[in-house]
């Protein structure tokens, strides 16, 4: 039987998942960041302004969504300093009915076009918090207790490293690329989510542009696999990892039957398979052929699962595999990983 691990059903919606606009420190309202993307045929923004939860569902209509959300800086010397460490987390709304957020606080709020949305309602949460795991962890789990899920933002701007993160609980997402992060020539990379992965915790990679003024954008993207352009439709797409992030390359199709992952995407360089597994990735990787618009890569997937059927090798319990394809310039799309053991048909 054929598994699809991106959904057969639905469509492609194009969204860019992390953006500021003059509600915080963005250069463009709104309205014109809605414009700008649509016309690169963007359909969903998710509005990450600083601080402040603005919602923005009056921008929706048949052929655009907003997602509403925030952006939450927890700084490792409140006021300031270049040296300092920095979480930077997204907290998108499951909810489009929600108007507040759980996690507000004022006191971390610097940005006078933001200080001037300051409501009342919004003072009746002061979700301080201090430097720490075990402080963010707190700020984490009072946003997924009240309908919002949390997304770790460009760690390699915020110059962290594996204490930093290891220990993060209950994280949705992390950015494996942030365009705005390019622009400072701070490029994120794929190993925190890596190592994310191999500790255990399922999170999903997010490219996005994090856009405040225009080098930043139309750098990294999301495609959501969904039924309908609907708020809930895709938040529910999004909380089952039914999309892949790119900075470039096309996947259309990845599903495994009889023992094959097919791998089915634009043109492009390479496609390979990477794991926990040393060396597994050298070993699984393939210039995809063309077949008619698309261009098909396949691997044996018993052979992906066979490492593991007598494993008896420390790390055994977290083994994952995730897709890669390479375009012929250097940019990437990211598959979410998925579990071996996800998949018994190919154990054994
Ligand atoms: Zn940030
Ligand atoms: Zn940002």
């Amino acid at each position: 039987m054929k598994r699809w691990l991106l959904p057969e059903g639905g469509q492609f919606y194009k969204a860019n998942l992390h953006l500021h606009t003059t509600v915080s420190d963005g250069r463009y309202t709104p309205e014109e960041t809605k414009q700008k993307y649509r016309e690169r045929g963007y359909s969903i923004l998710a509005f990450t302004d600083h601080e402040v939860f603005v919602p923005h569902n009056d921008l929706s209509d048949g052929d655009f969504l907003a997602l509403n959300a925030h952006e939450i800086a927890i700084d490792e010397f409140p006021g300031g300093g270049r040296y300092q460490r920095t979480y930077h987390l997204n907290f998108y709304a499951k909810s489009r009915e929600t108007t507040l957020s759980p996690v507000f606080s004022e006191s971390r709020v610097d940005c006078p076009s933001s200080i001037a949305l300051i409501t009342d309602e919004m003072r009746r949460y002061d979700a301080r918090a201090e430097y720490s795991v075990a402080s963010v962890n707190d700020l984490i789990r009072i946003g997924n207790e009240n309908g919002f899920f949390v997304c770790y933002n460009h760690p390699v701007w915020s110059l962290q490293n594996y204490p930093d993160y290891i220990g993060l609980e209950g994280l949705w997402g992390i950015e494996v690329f942030n365009q705005s992060c390019v622009v400072e020539d701070l490029p994120d990379t794929t190993i925190p989510f890596d190592d994310l992965l191999k500790a255990g915790k399922d999170v999903f990679p997010i490219c996005s542009d994090d856009s405040h003024w225009d080098p930043d954008y139309f750098g990294g993207w999301t495609m959501i696999r969904a039924a309908s352009l609907d708020y809930d439709a895709v938040i529910a797409a999004l909380l089952a990892g039914d999309f892949y992030s790119s900075t470039g390359p096309e996947i259309r199709e990845l599903s495994i039957e009889d023992g094959t992952l097919t791998v089915r995407c634009g043109d492009a360089a390479l496609v390979r398979i990477v794991t926990d597994w040393r060396s597994y990735k050298v070993a699984n990787a393939a210039v995809p052929e063309r077949e008619g618009e698309d261009f098909v890569a396949r691997f044996d997937a018993s052979g992906l699962a066979g490492k593991y059927r007598a494993a008896t090798e420390p790390g055994y319990q977290n083994a994952y595999f995730r897709v890669e394809v390479k375009g012929h310039d250097g940019k990437s799309a990211y598959s979410r990983a998925f579990r071996v053991a996800e998949f018994p048909e190919l154990l054994g």
